[in-house]
């Protein structure tokens, strides 16, 4: 961030009085241009025993599989943005959503938000973003072929807690996990993957 959107004048970065750390700041017009994480919101959607997933037909992770998510838009509502975004990458529709997972990445500064959620007719279609959607059973996941940790951690623990008969909202936080050989590295050793769980 260089010039401020308000009155286009130089930015500079400093702590502002009573705040304790950097901001950019415009010293022209006095704005403060606070930067915060963003929210990405997601479903995971149902199918008698199956869930659908989107190959991903645009970067970053072209080409392989994920749950629809995308960006939240400003006026909107967590679950609108999960419904949305499943309608635009699948062409599905959804309801009943039920949060599920809340993983913060705070070295992209993004918060993954997952819910389950039932589709209301097993039709469903590429969007855009997307080169293709198939519903997959638990056996079929594609698992060395997710485009992400928080993808692929969600749907460890829903099949987990599927075969368990219950549910547990899950909030953690994930390491960077930066490409495919790392996202294997960190699939082995998930052993202690439960201790992060916080139960709600
Ligand atoms: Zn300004």
């Amino acid at each position: 961030m260089k010039f401020c959107s308000h009155c286009g004048a130089s930015l500079v970065v400093k702590i502002p009085p009573g705040e304790d750390r950097e901001r950019h700041v415009c010293d022209q017009c006095g704005t403060i241009h606070y930067q915060n994480p963003k929210i990405i919101a997601g479903c995971i959607p149902e199918w008698e025993d199956r869930i659908l997933l989107c190959r991903r037909a645009i970067e970053p992770r072209l080409g392989l599989w994920t749950l629809p998510a995308g960006f939240m838009e400003l006026g909107e509502t967590l679950e609108q943005a999960a419904t949305r975004e499943t309608l635009e990458e699948a062409c599905a529709e959804v309801d009943e959503l039920q949060l599920y997972t809340v993983l913060s990445l705070p070295h992209v500064d993004q918060v993954h938000v997952f819910f389950r959620s039932r589709l209301i007719r097993p039709d469903f279609a590429p969007g855009v973003e997307s080169l293709e959607t198939a519903l997959f059973h638990e056996s079929e996941i594609p698992w060395e072929e997710l485009a992400f940790s928080t993808v692929r951690k969600t749907l460890r623990d829903f099949f987990q807690d599927r075969r368990q008969g219950s549910f547990t909202v899950r909030v953690t936080h994930l390491p960077p996990a930066t490409g495919a050989a790392k996202i294997r590295s960190t699939d082995t050793s998930r052993s202690g993957a439960g201790r992060n769980v916080a139960k709600t």
